[in-house]
């Protein structure tokens, strides 16, 4: 799954000078025992968001991802309406709409013979993630962040990562280790930061070619369908391509992606059109999830994003926690001149405060409306009830 085996065992070993080149057209090379102010790991939209707001603070960072740019994400792709104003604070608003390649105005709610739409408060996009996440890292390049993938990070000791690259490795020394590496954040386990109990969930996203089925598709909607053992989002991520993503429970029985989307398109006949028209080369999978680390800063190491806590992907709001979180962060250094002890407390209290708190609220409603009993009587309810209907408003990404 996602993230959980790829932060490798600390490494004690010799550190060399080890070129690491990069996908762009630079060759980006790290010398042993190499110091800077930030190292990022992780590059996903909390980690280049992060980079680019420290760079622009003037610090010297780093960041490193474990893949090669334009990776795809498991990810529904939603970018909620509230993150506008969080992008536009961190100066990449124009980036993200360079990604985008639709809006989403409204959603849909089906559960066995209920349904229910309604508009979303604020209109969101819908932004593949390869291009999302490779664009916001060409701008940290641009913004005069080193970046370097396919690297490997891994923790060693306050202050010091391995790197690791095609075998070789080095040692980069860093006042501050920003941990954006997701899921399941393999820095945040190595710091004993982990819980104690994994979540027990997992989530799937795919895209496939489906012009056919698309062309009966309504308007910029997203599409929501609860059923026995999971639920699954799903949108017209172009005229031809139809992306979907979902969560499973392990306990259920149903067990795979497949599974779920048949169980969805024996009530939806544009499902099982585009299914005639193929399915995803491959799933991406993340999990296990909900994921929530017992501490997510000290004088050394913060975890941004998803490895800073992440509840499930019902209301949409990951991305927008990703880049909220590097909003925090970046406020905080901030606001005590770079980083300490104190500036590590603003954060975190910041982070418990606007983005722990509201996933928590998160699971309380997939936990009631992500079964298909409740979820009926949740549809039914909001035609009726203007006062339900705007409570689902509000749990849908304000
Ligand atoms: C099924 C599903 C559907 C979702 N749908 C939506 C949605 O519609 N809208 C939404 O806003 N959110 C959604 N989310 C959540 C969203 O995908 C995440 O919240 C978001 O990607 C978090 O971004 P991030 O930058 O924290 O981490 P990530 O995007 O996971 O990036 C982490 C990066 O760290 C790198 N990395 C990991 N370990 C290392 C290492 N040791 N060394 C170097 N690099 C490393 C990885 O390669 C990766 O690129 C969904 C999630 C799931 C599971």
């Amino acid at each position: 799954m996602d993230n959980a085996t790829r932060c490798d065992a600390p490494h004690g070993g010799d550190t060399p000078t080890v070129a690491l080149e990069q996908t762009s057209a630079s060759a980006l090379s790290v010398r042993a025992n190499e110091c800077v102010d930030v190292l990022v790991v992780g590059g996903g939209p909390a980690g280049s968001s992060c980079a680019i707001a420290l760079a622009r603070e003037g610090a010297k960072v780093m960041l490193v991802d474990a893949q090669a740019r334009g990776r795809d994400k498991c990810c529904g792709h939603c970018l909620s309406g509230a993150a506008w104003n969080i992008v536009g604070e961190l100066g990449v608003r124009h980036v993200v709409e360079s990604a985008a390649t639709g809006a989403t105005q409204y959603v849909a709610w089906r559960s066995g013979a209920q349904e229910f739409a309604m508009n979303l408060p604020v209109v969101g996009a819908i932004v593949p993630r390869a291009t999302l996440d490779k664009k916001l890292l060409d701008e940290a390049e641009r913004v005069g962040v080193r970046v370097a993938q396919p690297a490997t990070a891994t923790w060693l000791e306050p202050g010091k990562v391995a790197l690791r690259m095609r075998g070789d490795e080095c040692v980069v020394d860093a006042k501050l280790v920003i941990a954006a590496d997701g899921l399941g954040s393999g820095i945040a386990r190595a710091r004993g930061w982990n819980p104690k109990s994994p979540g027990r969930k997992y989530g799937f996203a795919g895209s496939w070619r489906a012009p056919l089925a698309l062309g009966h598709w309504c308007g910029e909607r997203i599409e929501m369908r609860v059923v026995r053992g999971g639920y699954l989002g799903v949108v017209a991520e172009s005229h031809e391509y139809i992306h979907v993503a979902g969560l499973i429970d392990r306990n259920s029985k149903v067990s795979r992606p497949d599974d779920l989307l048949n169980e969805v398109a024996r009530d939806w006949p544009l499902l099982t059109a585009a299914l005639q028209e193929g399915k995803p080369a491959r799933w991406n999978a993340a999990g296990p999830l909900p994921w929530k680390p017992t501490r997510i800063a000290d004088e050394s190491t913060a975890l941004v994003g998803d490895a800073a806590g992440y509840a499930e992907p019902f209301s949409g709001e990951g991305m927008r926690w990703a880049f909220e979180s590097a909003l925090g962060l970046s406020r905080a250094w901030r606001e005590h001149g770079g980083w300490s002890a104190v500036a590590a407390q603003t954060y975190a209290k910041w982070h418990g405060d606007h983005i722990a708190r509201v996933q928590q609220k998160t699971l309380r409603t997939a936990w009631f409306l992500a079964q298909p009993a409740r979820a009926s009587l949740m549809c039914q309810a909001a035609r009726s009830f203007p006062r339900v209907a705007s409570w689902l408003a509000c749990s849908m990404g304000k």
